[in-house]
Parts: C-alpha cells; sequence; structure tokens
C-alpha cells in the first residue's frame, strides 16, 4: 500500500445559504406563539386568565413547577 499526495476522494459539500430576510415573518410567528405559550405556562392563574377559570392553569401546571414560577 503506497501513500498518495492526492486528497481523499470527499464529495464536495455546498452549504445553504439561508435568507435571513425571508425568515422574519416565520421568526414573528414564532415568537408570538412562544410568548402566548409562556404567557399561559407563567401567569395565566386565574386571576389574569384569557379563558375564563383556572383550566389552563391544571393544564399546565406541572410545566409551572418545571420552570420554577411561583405557584402555590
Ligand atoms: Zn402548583
Amino acid at each position: 500500500m503506497s501513500q498518495s499526495s492526492a486528497a481523499p476522494l470527499v464529495p464536495a459539500v455546498e452549504l445553504p445559504a439561508v435568507p435571513l430576510l425571508q425568515l422574519g415573518t416565520w421568526v414573528v410567528f414564532y415568537g408570538l406563539l412562544a410568548m402566548l405559550a409562556i404567557f399561559f405556562v407563567s401567569a395565566d392563574q386565574g386571576a389574569i386568565s384569557l379563558p375564563a377559570g383556572n383550566a389552563v392553569h391544571e393544564w399546565v401546571h406541572d410545566a409551572r413547577h418545571l420552570l420554577g414560577y411561583p405557584c402555590h
């Protein structure tokens, strides 16, 4: 087996260009979804509640404790 100075046969990989300006709409959309989820987990306790009652609080109760938000 002889050593050659040729480069190993690695296929050329071309990195795709990410169009950041075209992602703006999706960033805003998922940012709003994330803020809504964070609101439901962190602040929705019945006193401040989008739907009336404690149903959302009960649904996200474990996530609230997991993330360290004050609860009870
Ligand atoms: Zn709790």
